[in-house]
């Protein structure tokens, strides 16, 4: 393009979104197929992706569900959480992997997370352990695996919340996925892959996969006939729709895992020049991260909201991310949760901005997020440390 294109001049001075999926001519194809086949669910399409899922992670099966969220419940029931029980997870994180264990009317408790994995702290996980632990939910925060050889040595079960970790691989090798626990993966648009709503559980149990199946399906195994039922069940299903959106996300998955970690390449080099940014940390190890979000801390003592509201004059898309699951006004009033119970938690999650984030982010779009970041950081106002973040 060049610099005396109006059309290219225009096209940079567009809103720069959060985040934004990658479709096309195969996907329209692929959901056109589905409608023309009068087979809109229960059809041949939710068993061939999750066949195609289960092989890319190299999980022996994948169930396909509604969501991430209802994947992670049907999970944490297969375990066998169940009332009065605890499943020890992180505050940091997307509100869902606390809220299913209330679903279950199990309690949810929280440790602290690691400074620079951001990944719940797995010694203090570990410490947390007692009778009426039912299940550890670590969540592979932005991507990043959690400490997994560390959380195994319990012996409690575990239930991987991989939402954000599609491509991703543990610190001793292997796909995230393929662990062999249960692990949930999400497809809402913002993430790797999307099927607009859905998520896949994926296992090595195969009675797991038979409870979560049926589960799913209002509690009817598959040799049962329509109205017969065995057990409690919901209505979790995916729909033909959805997965055939998903078997041709699945097939442009290299391409939409590269573009990713070429735009986290391109941050790190724009950003390389504002040293008071925490950009996300490194590879370390065997450990690769399957790049979701790029999220990046704010020095402590600048308001973040303010910084937020100048992004977005400026056209640049960004949120508070994550906000601490906690110090949410539920959690508050239900737990008796409170400031300073997670102090790494509530510090990160008080600077913590996620910024434009896509496959196809051009260059031009990455270094006008780079530039617009370091004027606001320039002209933000400056309170004193800490007491800025706990005042808020
Ligand atoms: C996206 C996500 C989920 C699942 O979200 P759904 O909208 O229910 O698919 C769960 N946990 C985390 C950490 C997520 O980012």
């Amino acid at each position: 393009m060049s610099a005396g294109d109006p059309t290219a001049r225009g096209l940079s001075e567009a809103p720069v979104p959060l985040a934004q999926p990658v479709l096309g001519e195969p996907e329209e194809q692929a959901v056109l197929e589905v409608l023309r086949s009068g087979q809109l669910s229960l059809g041949p399409r939710a068993p061939e992706f999750e066949r195609a899922f289960a092989a890319r992670v190299g999980a022996r099966y994948a169930s396909a569900v509604s969501s991430g969220t209802t994947g992670l419940h049907l999970a944490l029931r297969a375990v066998g959480v169940r009332d009065g029980a605890e499943v020890i997870t992180t505050p940091f994180s997307f509100v869902a992997s606390a809220n299913v264990a209330i679903y279950e009317r199990a309690r949810p408790v929280f440790v602290d997370i690691d400074p620079v994995t951001l990944n719940l702290n797995a010694e203090e996980a570990a410490a947390a352990v007692n009778e009426r632990t039912a299940a550890l939910l670590p969540v592979h925060v932005f991507g990043y695996p959690a400490d997994m050889a560390r959380l195994e040595r319990t012996g409690v079960p575990i239930v991987e919340d991989a939402c954000e970790a599609l491509g991703g691989v543990y610190a001793d090798g292997g796909t995230i996925g393929g662990r062999g626990h249960l692990a949930v993966f999400g497809f809402y648009a913002n993430k790797q892959i999307t099927t607009g709503e859905g998520g896949v559980v994926v296992g090595g149990d195969p009675e797991f996969k038979e409870r979560i199946d049926s589960e799913r399906n209002q509690g009817r195994a598959p040799n049962m006939d329509w109205l017969d039922h065995d057990r409690l069940g919901f209505n979790y299903r995916l729909s033909d729709i959805a997965c055939a959106l998903g078997l041709a996300q699945l097939e442009r998955l290299d391409a939409l895992l590269a573009g990713r970690e070429r735009v986290a390449g391109l941050y790190r080099e724009a950003l390389a020049d504002l040293p008071e940014l925490t950009l996300p940390c490194e590879n370390h190890g065997q450990a690769r991260r399957g790049w979701f979000v790029y999220v990046v801390q704010l020095p402590r003592g600048v308001d973040r909201d303010a910084v937020i509201t100048q992004l977005g004059a400026r056209g640049i898309a960004a949120k508070p991310y994550f906000p601490a699951i906690h110090l949410t006004r539920f959690y508050r009033e239900t737990f008796g949760y409170r400031r300073g119970q997670f102090p790494v938690c509530e510090d990160v999650s008080d600077r913590s901005i996620a910024i434009p984030f896509f496959p196809r982010m051009s260059e031009g779009q990455v270094a006008r997020v780079a530039a617009g970041l370091a004027a606001v950081l320039q002209s933000t106002p400056r309170t004193s440390g800490r007491l800025a973040s706990h005042a808020r």
